[in-house]
């Protein structure tokens, strides 16, 4: 009996057939098409208009250059989880940022109008290398834009916000004027990182980042003579021989030990733990504690240069000597050294500042005077030598200060830059810090160790396209901060008409003059620009419109959540939003961060070009697939670095293959049936164990889903995912199958077709936020096409809810128990060596723990079909027989498998074996499922007697109409092999329809 009867009637296809790979470069440009065409996303944003919000803040992207994949892994997340709100119905802003100023964007310009250093920028005008900046933002946001559409990101895109807009220039300066308020801005004298070719300071938080890299540069140990001391000097070291020309003091430890060593003819002071340094022809005159060195007074070894003149250079104590390398001894140059700056400042040592803003040394240096700072090391030696003051030259490796946006060598230089007093304001940041669930936890504690050190912040830069810093400076020493446009405009005194009409950027605002009301005179702003992370920490408040639309701001502030890449950001944007809105409104302005770790290429290195490891966004998603790329991200620990790469994706895709299949076998056989799923009456007592079971772990899954995604937890919404597709394919459908394509009693088959419906849709809908696009290419075709009344993308659904009674733990616990003992069942036919299409007599199983058995009769079944066993029977251990049964057991059970074979077993073995040989004969010839055939089975003996014993089974399962056991006349296909050692030729041919 077939009831598949329909074949023969011209077929309604119900569904779209299903490929047998997903094609996901054509799935998600075609969605994406549908999208563009359907307006799905604004339709969404629109139905959940006026509902409770969902606030999300966006951490602007730099438009600088083409986006990473880095960045696609955090717009994943992002993306998912504003997805996943809007399915649940809340009002969210879906605003994108890009972050526009600052000097990483000036040096790109730069390069592209191959300039070299400010002066070119100077000599081409600041008006048009601003705007240069300004298209190269426009244009990198754009193609950023087009970028996220392609991963599948949506977004209120025309509605993106730009850090350089006058909302956002203006909210700082509302910001800075605060500040101001509060007496926390100040112009301080410092030593900071100095890049020369960029012309600027650049910040600890810089610094702290990405600023380091090992370089080997040359040491050198220097003699500074005594002058009281005749014959006698400190033997002191440095690693940067240039600032040898700033000398004014040398340190020592006062704790240290000390001594006076005897070398040919001269005498040299350095830490006893150093002598090594000395060689092996020396001889200790005395031993001297630190402490007794304090205010010798020594011959500086630049004392001629007209710098210099008038310095007196004397030995000081400092804690921070270590006699770990060098001398024991440190060389202090106070003005090119954060350190020796503030034991300068301590000691009151002379500070002599050597360098310009191009690191090239300033008048007063003589024969140094407009040479680069970085390349005189070989002439500071030779002219050292020729004093008879060096000692010795060696290579000494590393971790030194580099600018990290050109690369260049930092050296250290003392400026005049413009501070945001932090101690103020230190404890209250810490507290809003508190305020925040970190996720993971340790954030915390890196915020708030980051917070307990961190120094003033330095706003200050002296560039060109940033945020014009709105402080006005007289010579006379007054100076103001402006707090609106408005307010300059009352104070402006002149040049307000060369500035109105553009925007608050260099140079307009700079014609600006207003009156300082100490002398009178006309005061222009400073010329330096902000630093940008004061761009970027303004926006929770720009946004959301703090000075233009308060109530706005008061609905939407403070934002639920925000989520960034954990490294950097603590210093960085997490830092500045604290910072700004502690200062505006004592309060973080987010409550949940979702950090995560740091992306690498698939062999565990950075991702670079030149090494050929380095993945773009367009090519990740052309070739992996943008969904199986974002799901590779979903299922990612975020606490651990993500060594991404196609391999990564080649095993996804495997798994997500597992489920296209299960999509793919519903389609086909309910194509055949006919089956309309909308159209399905089912009774509760139609569902079958299995159909129950895999319907509570569905609702399982959907409430775990929604608890997880609710604690911005996908990882684990993923796994479980993974783990119920497992189960559906290799328990449910593969235990099911005979219910889609045999002569099924039709309840029976309605309630199979029903639930594995159930578990499709249900299963895209729970993904539809982790892989938008294949799960509305399954929709589309399963769902759209059958029922009208769904809304047209499953984007626009509601997301799953659990319903409550359909999950029942017990029977999952209980199915786990009986899936453990149909593996003990697998491992004993394995040991025996006989294939599950072998049908045996018997299995008995004796229980481990005490309690009844009665539990697994329901299941006995289930357990009968899947090992292929006529009788499963139960016994106490002791009962089973010693001899004759392949034991396996596990912490609870104790089966043995009965091996021994009658001859109907044998025959309905090899008849089944038949069977699935001929199937596999079908497939290669192309036939369609519901083809009938003719076959032809040429052999003898037992397989002779095994066929004609199941020729009913044979012909119902490969749908033969007939067999002979003569050759046909002509075939489609045919093979030859041998079932348990007899020999068998079998020919199929297609009959005609
Ligand atoms: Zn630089
Ligand atoms: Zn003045």
């Amino acid at each position: 009996m077939d009831n598949r009867v329909s074949s023969n009637s011209p077929q309604k296809t119900v569904f779209q057939p299903v490929p047998a790979q997903p094609d996901y470069h054509e799935i998600q440009h075609r969605i994406l098409k549908f999208w563009e065409q359907g307006r799905h996303f604004y339709r969404l944003m629109a139905r959940n208009r006026g509902n409770p919000k969902f606030k999300f803040l966006d951490g602007p992207i730099t438009a600088n250059g083409p986006m990473g994949v880095h960045h696609a892994w955090g717009r994943t997340y992002k993306d998912l989880f504003q997805r996943y709100k809007a399915m649940q119905g809340f009002d969210q802003r879906f605003q994108n940022g890009f972050d526009c100023q600052g000097l990483w964007v000036e040096v790109e310009v730069e390069k592209e109008l191959g300039f070299k250093s400010k002066r070119d920028i100077e000599k081409f005008g600041i008006d048009r290398f601003v705007e240069k900046c300004k298209e190269r933002v426009l244009r990198f946001s754009r193609i950023q834009t087009q970028q996220s559409i392609l991963i599948g990101q949506w977004m209120d895109w025309e509605n993106s916000y730009y850090t350089m807009s006058e909302e956002n220039n203006y909210s700082i300066w509302y910001f800075l004027k605060e500040c101001h308020r509060r007496g926390l801005i100040y112009e301080g004298t410092d030593v900071m990182p100095w890049c020369a070719r960029c012309g600027t300071a650049i910040s600890d938080m810089e610094i702290a980042t990405e600023g380091y890299r090992e370089l080997t540069h040359p040491a050198v140990y220097v003699k500074f003579p005594l002058i009281e001391r005749e014959g006698e000097s400190l033997l002191v070291w440095t690693t940067t021989p240039w600032t040898l020309s700033s000398n004014t003091g040398a340190a020592v430890h006062p704790d240290l030990t000390y001594v006076r060593a005897k070398l040919g003819d001269e005498v040299l002071i350095l830490a006893q733990d150093r002598l090594a340094v000395l060689g092996t022809d020396f001889r200790v005159l005395e031993e001297v504690p630190g402490s007794e060195l304090a205010g010798l007074k020594y011959r500086g070894p630049f004392d001629e240069l007209p710098a210099q003149q008038g310095v007196e250079h004397r030995v000081v104590l400092w804690e921070d000597v270590s006699a770990n390398e060098g001398t024991g001894i440190v060389h202090i140059a106070p003005g090119c050294g954060k350190e020796d700056f503030l034991l300068g400042k301590e000691q009151g040592l002379a500070v002599i500042a050597p360098l310009l803003e191009d690191g090239t040394f300033q008048e007063g240096f003589d024969w140094l005077t407009g040479r680069f700072a970085g390349e005189v090391a070989p002439d500071i030696f030779e002219n050292l030598r020729s004093k008879g003051l060096l000692f010795r030259v060696e290579d000494y490796t590393h971790r030194y200060p580099v600018c990290w946006r050109c690369g260049q060598e930092l050296v250290f230089r003392l400026v005049d830059e413009w501070f945001i007093r932090m101690d103020p304001l230190r404890e209250e940041i810490m507290n809003s810090a508190r305020q925040v669930r970190w996720i993971p936890e340790f954030g915390l504690d890196r915020e708030l160790d980051w917070l307990r050190n961190m120094s003033d912040w330095c706003i200050s830069k002296k560039r060109y396209w940033g945020l014009a810093l709105p402080i006005f400076k007289c010579r006379c020493g007054w100076f103001d901060v402006i707090g609106s446009r408005d307010e300059l405009r009352q104070r402006a005194v002149a040049g307000w008409e060369r500035f109105e009409g553009h925007t608050p950027h260099r140079p307009w605002v700079d014609e600006v003059k207003i009156a300082c009301p100490q002398c009178g005179s006309a005061v222009s702003r400073i010329k330096d620009v902000g630093n940008p992370w004061l761009d970027a920490g303004i926006v929770p408040f720009s946004t959301t419109h703090y000075l233009s639309d308060r109530q706005y701001w008061q609905e939407w502030f403070p934002f639920d959540f925000i989520t960034e890449s954990f490294p950097g950001q603590f210093r960085n944007w997490f830092y500045a939003i604290l910072a700004m809105s502690t200062v505006l409104e004592r309060c973080s302005p987010f409550k949940t961060v979702l950090g995560y770790a740091t992306m690498k290429a698939e062999d565990g290195r950075e991702m670079h070009k030149s090494w050929g490891n380095a993945i773009e966004v367009e090519e990740a998603v052309e070739k992996m697939g943008a969904d199986v790329m974002r799901w590779v991200f979903a299922r990612h620990n975020p606490v651990q670095n993500l060594l991404f790469g196609f391999k990564v994706g080649q095993e996804v895709r495997r798994k997500l293959l597992t489920f296209w299949n299960i999509y793919g076998f519903f389609v086909t056989y309910a194509n055949i049936d006919q089956i309309n799923p909308v159209k399905l009456r089912v009774e509760p007592d139609d569902l079958t164990l299995l159909d129950r079971w895999i319907l509570s772990r569905l609702n399982s899954l959907v409430k775990l889903a929604r608890n997880r995604l609710d604690d911005y937890d996908c990882m684990s919404v993923a796994l479980a995912v993974e783990d119920f597709i497992e189960d559906l394919s290799t328990w449910y459908v593969r235990r099911n199958r005979r219910r889609f394509w045999k002569s099924a009693e039709d309840r029976d088959k309605a309630a199979a077709y029903y639930t594995l419906y159930h578990c499709i849709v249900t299963l895209i809908k729970l993904v539809a936020p982790i892989m938008p696009f294949i799960t509305e290419d399954i929709y589309q075709n399963l769902v759209r096409s059958c029922d009208a009344d769904a809304p047209d993308s499953i984007h626009l659904c509601f997301y799953p809810e659990p319903d409550e009674k359909m999950i029942d733990l017990e029977l999952e616990r209980e199915m786990k128990m009986v899936r453990a003992l149909v593996s003990l069942g697998h491992a004993a036919r394995e040991k025996a060596q006989i294939k599950v299409r072998q049908p045996l007599s018997r299995m008995i199983v004796s229980m481990k723990s005490a309690g009844s058995r009665d539990w697994l009769l329901p299941y006995a079944d289930i357990i009968r079909d899947e090992l292929n066993i006529r009788e499963l029977q139960f016994a106490d251990s002791d009962e089973l027989p010693g001899s004759g049964l392949i034991i396996q057991e596990d912490e609870d059970y104790v089966i043995g498998l009965d091996t021994s074979l009658t001859p109907e077993l044998e025959y309905e073995g090899i008849a089944r074996e038949l069977v699935r040989k001929i199937q596999n004969m079908r497939k290669s010839a192309g036939f369609e499922v519901v083809d009938r055939i003719a076959l032809s089975c040429q052999c003898s003996g037992k397989l002779e007697a095994a066929i004609r014993m199941f020729s009913d089974y044979i012909r119902q399962e490969t749908l033969a109409q007939d067999i002979t056991f003569a050759p046909l006349v002509d075939y489609d296909s045919v093979a030859e092999f041998a079932i348990n050692n007899c020999p068998i030729r079998v020919e199929i041919k297609r009959e005609r329809k």
